[in-house]
């Protein structure tokens, strides 16, 4: 009997790049920047709705973003 060894497969998760997003505002419209990797919650600078929330890692988007390549 053969004792298969599992081999741990190195698997690099490539880590997510920081951006900057264009978020708009569910409420008002108004187009925030908003730093893909905040540490802070984001709050529309228009009518103080939450628009990201920090999670550790990727912000948590509370509406749609576009991405911002430079
Ligand atoms: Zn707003």
């Amino acid at each position: 009997m053969t004792i298969k060894s599992n081999k741990k497969k190195h698997i690099l998760i490539p880590e997510p790049r920081s951006n900057f997003l264009s978020v708009k505002c569910k409420q008002c419209s108004k187009e925030n920047i908003v730093f893909s990797h905040t540490t802070i919650d984001i709050k529309c600078k228009s009518c103080n709705a939450i628009i990201a929330e920090r999670t550790g890692s990727r912000a948590k988007l509370f509406s749609e973003g576009i991405e911002i390549l430079d």
